[in-house]
């Protein structure tokens, strides 16, 4: 059965072992432990598949290692060389689809839906590719979402490729969810659940009162239900907000006296949301009074913006409301972004930018301050 999405896990197998083993025949039977020297409390980073028959793995101390196989091979690792192979095997993946999402020096997601022919052979090419392209070896799960391309990249390993679909895992320990660490499966295991298939047969409610807020996506999980995207590469994840502040040499209360400051946090931080590409949708104006205390206002814009005008008439809005007394820091952030290329073009484009554009392309060659608003000029001038 073909899935409709079409998710694949690429796992390169004991990747900086393998690496490490590149061109050295010699070490190829032996076992082989990746980490740091011995006598310094080192840890292992990476062994081969015949150390992990000895029960040696990735986070083990290696005086633990070596007493487990005294005669191993330690190699000590060269980040460099992984990175250099990572990029190729990246290259590879690209050939495929534009859509590799890379969580790993040596794992990314890709996104096949849409695609024609079996999903299995895909995977079987983009080993073979991989592997005609380092001499590496990796395994690709297949699932219908990220989940399960990621639980059958783990089952199917090393040098395997594989589906997993949600009527498959039952059986699976429910340790094998994402989500769920040791000490959850422990907790479960207290209440006789030690499959998937069990872990299915308790409520919502209750998987939330076992494992409080994560127990919603712990539910979901446990019946092969994943929504999350795989992003294309390149893909930046949005920040969380954008903002600057300003510290008074004194403390200040009028309106005449902040104003510039606000003024010039706002130029600066609508400076930031252009560069980044960004519209922000809301706006928070924070400061902080004689005692300390921090005051945070925060307002939803109708339209989401990057223009420094917009995000100051919202701050001073606020400010000329809240701002009672005097205050010793002004500041302005601005969040809940959306990427400005992907933003729907308003039927009122704001005056203000091709103006900021201007400004921008100014300041990129002069310097910050080669364009100032005159409402921030007392703040250029250092006055408060
Ligand atoms: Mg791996």
């Amino acid at each position: 059965m073909e899935p409709d999405r079409r998710i694949l896990h690429v796992d390169m197998d004991a990747y900086f072992a393998s690496v490490e083993l590149l061109g050295r025949e010699e070490l190829q039977n032996r076992p082989v432990i990746v980490g740091g020297d011995p006598g310094f409390r080192s840890v292992v980073t990476s062994c081969n598949y015949i150390a992990r028959k000895y029960g040696v793995h990735a986070g083990m101390p290696m005086t633990r290692a070596l007493n487990l196989i005294p005669g191993a091979v330690v190699l000590s690792g060269s980040f460099a060389r992984y990175k250099t192979y990572s990029t190729r095997i990246l290259k590879v993946l690209l050939s495929f689809t534009p859509m590799v999402q890379p969580t790993s020096i040596d794992e990314a997601f890709m996104d096949l839906t849409g695609t024609s022919g079996g999903i299995v052979e895909k995977a079987l090419e983009i080993q073979k590719a991989v592997y005609e392209a380092t001499s590496l070896w990796c395994t690709v799960g297949c699932g219908p979402n990220r989940l399960l391309a990621k639980m059958a990249s783990n089952f199917y390993k090393p040098k395997g490729a594989g589906l997993l679909m949600p009527d498959d895992i039952v059986d699976f320990p429910a340790g094998a969810i994402w989500g769920i660490g040791p000490g959850t499966a422990a907790k479960l295991e207290m209440f006789g659940i030690n499959t998937i298939g069990k872990l299915r047969s308790l409520s919502r409610g209750l998987l939330k009162s076992i494992l409080g807020t994560g127990g919603e996506e712990i539910f979901r999980y446990a019946r092969g239900i994943d929504d999350r995207p795989v992003r294309f590469f390149g893909y930046t994840e949005p920040p969380k907000s954008m903002g600057h502040e300003h510290t008074f040499t004194r403390d200040v209360s009028l309106p005449s006296e902040y104003m510039p400051a606000l003024a010039a946090v706002c130029q600066k931080t609508g400076f930031r949301l252009r560069e980044g590409k960004w519209l922000g949708s809301v706006v928070t104006l924070k400061y902080r009074l004689r005692n300390m205390k921090r005051v945070t206002r925060r307002r939803i814009l109708a339209v989401p913006t990057d223009q420094d005008q917009t995000i100051l008439t919202a701050a001073e809005d606020m400010a000329r409301q809240h701002i009672q007394e005097p205050i010793r820091l002004i500041g302005v952030s601005v969040s809940h972004f959306v990427p400005s290329e992907n933003a729907q073009l308003s039927f009122f484009p704001e005056r203000t930018v091709e103006l900021n554009r201007v400004a921008d392309r100014v300041r990129k060659r002069y310097g910050e301050k080669a364009v100032v608003s005159a409402r921030s000029l007392e703040y250029i001038q250092g006055k408060y």
